[in-house]
């Protein structure tokens, strides 16, 4: 009889089964509370974290294409050419558990404009910065190098991190909105003086250089004295004309 060894591995099988074959439970959490995407073809991912890595997608909106491996949904969107906002979850199945990721897909702008400035300073120390964006559809932020930039609700916040150098660091934040582009220079200053770039002296504020000031009808050599605020002299029958130039009212002379 060989039945009984047949029917006695059976029945282990079954009962490891009970236990072990039964889907696990996980405590999943994701990378992202919600995934905020802009009106293209974008792909963006979300790391899925607390399982053992076999996920599977049990629901995602028709105009996400997703994929799944070793707990990273990567998500391609289609265009979004309506009028509105367009909004779903992502359902991720791991084992017994589940986790829901809202999806939220901007739409096409037909407006995009920096209203407040032309540009944004920062001072050597870095910092963050808030500048107003009129539109009405969804907006990205790139930046250059060292330059941090991104677009939520209107509003697009810089922060760049101390510059350490002499130089200035000068860079760009590109907004990108449907076929609608703006560009807004950044600039953060060095420990060279912003004012007097690094030389200690600007141009004299009272004759603008000349090293004289003009006096029409005064008893003067040609009608100019010299400029009282870049060393020249005031009155006399001869001029004595002042340098035209001033000590750096930022870093008093220091050049730094
Ligand atoms: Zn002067
Ligand atoms: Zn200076």
């Amino acid at each position: 009889m060989r039945i009984k060894p047949i029917l006695g591995m059976c029945m282990l099988t079954l009962l490891s089964c009970a236990t072990s074959c039964r889907p696990k439970e996980f405590n999943l959490s994701s990378s992202v509370s919600e995934i905020v995407i802009a009106d293209g073809a974008e792909t963006d991912s979300v790391v899925i974290n607390g399982s053992d890595g076999t996920c599977a997608i049990s629901h995602a909106p028709e105009w996400v294409e997703t994929t799944v491996a070793d707990s990273v949904v990567t998500i391609k969107t289609q265009p979004n050419t309506g009028k509105d906002n367009r909004a779903d979850s992502i359902v991720v199945t791991c084992g017994a558990s589940s986790i829901i990721i809202p999806i939220n897909q901007g739409h096409k702008a037909t407006r995009l404009e920096i209203s407040e400035v032309k540009k944004l300073n920062f001072s050597k120390e870095g910092g963050t910065q808030e500048v107003k964006i009129d539109t009405d559809g969804s907006v990205k932020a790139e930046a250059t190098d060292g330059i941090e930039a991104s677009y939520i609700d209107g509003k697009l916040i810089v922060t760049v991190t101390p510059n350490t150098g002499d130089n200035p660091i000068k860079g760009t934040v590109k907004l990108v909105a449907g076929e609608l582009t703006k560009e807004l220079p950044v600039t953060i200053a060095g420990n060279i003086c912003p004012t007097c770039k690094g030389t200690g002296k600007i141009v004299c504020r009272k004759c603008h250089g000349n090293g004289y000031l003009d006096a029409p009808g005064a008893m003067t050599m040609m009608g100019r004295f010299g400029c009282p605020s870049c060393g020249g002299a005031e009155y006399g029958a001869w001029i004595k004309y002042g340098k035209g130039k001033q000590t750096c009212p930022t870093c008093h002379g220091k050049g730094k």
